[in-house]
């Protein structure tokens, strides 16, 4: 299993071999990488998405400015902007857009590659949460919601952890009345029968994906 450390290895150098090779063009590497992203070129700069996006206004910058800032190069402010990550999926933008671009899939995917290169934010809340459902759900197949939830009380610390479960015991408690919630989870937890179809599928599905971002390779 890879190490925090060498996960950010890899992370770097899929950053350094993106720049390189996509050195002062991108919106190229975005197509090349994001999924969905050779849409970007097709955006017209009407504004709707911006306008019909309901949190677009607490955001830092709109789908409408993202790709505006994509064609313009500013690879290092899209990368690190927690925007993309803010997006809910409600989908009103890709309704409306006159142009039809699938933003909601450049969103994520975007979110998506600033992980795989290492810019995303550090503590950017969506982000930590799917690192850790990822982490947790390709282990056994299966979603261990104890652990997961373990997993994002602790994330800030001891204290912070048993703080946060002691305001939640009420909950916990009564989903535990209810069985919603085993304590035993936390020793193992159960797992999908066909765990080795899942590891053999995801490895899979990472080849491919490690051949269409390094086509030559
Ligand atoms: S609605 Fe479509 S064309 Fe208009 S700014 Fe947004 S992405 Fe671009
Ligand atoms: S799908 Fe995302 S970007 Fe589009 S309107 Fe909804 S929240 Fe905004």
């Amino acid at each position: 299993m890879e190490t925090l450390q060498t996960t950010k290895m890899t992370m770097s150098a899929n950053n350094t071999a993106a720049t390189t090779r996509y050195h002062n063009n991108f919106l190229k590497e975005v197509e090349a990488y994001v999924e969905d992203g050779q849409w970007v070129k097709m955006c017209m700069q009407c504004g709707v998405c911006a306008g019909s996006c309901p949190l677009g206004p607490h955001w830092e910058h709109t789908p409408q400015k993202i790709f505006m800032m994509i064609r313009a190069g500013k690879r290092d402010e899209v990368l690190k902007s927690d925007s993309m990550w803010m997006c809910t999926s409600c989908y009103n933008c890709m309704a409306r857009c006159p142009r039809k671009l699938p933003i909601t899939h450049i969103m994520h995917g975007l979110a998506s590659y600033a992980h795989q290169v290492g810019l995303a934010r550090e503590k950017q809340s969506t982000r930590l949460f799917s690192v850790q459902f990822w982490n947790n759900c390709v282990k056994t197949g299966r979603l261990n919601e104890l652990k997961l939830t373990m997993g994002l009380y602790f994330k800030d610390g001891l204290m912070a952890g048993i703080k946060q479960a002691w305001v939640m015991r009420d909950i916990g408690r009564n989903m535990m009345l209810a069985q919603r919630l085993n304590p035993f989870e936390l020793f193992g937890g159960h797992r999908c029968k066909g765990q080795s179809g899942i590891t053999a599928m995801l490895k899979k599905a990472r080849e491919i994906e490690h051949q269409n971002q390094h086509p030559t390779s």
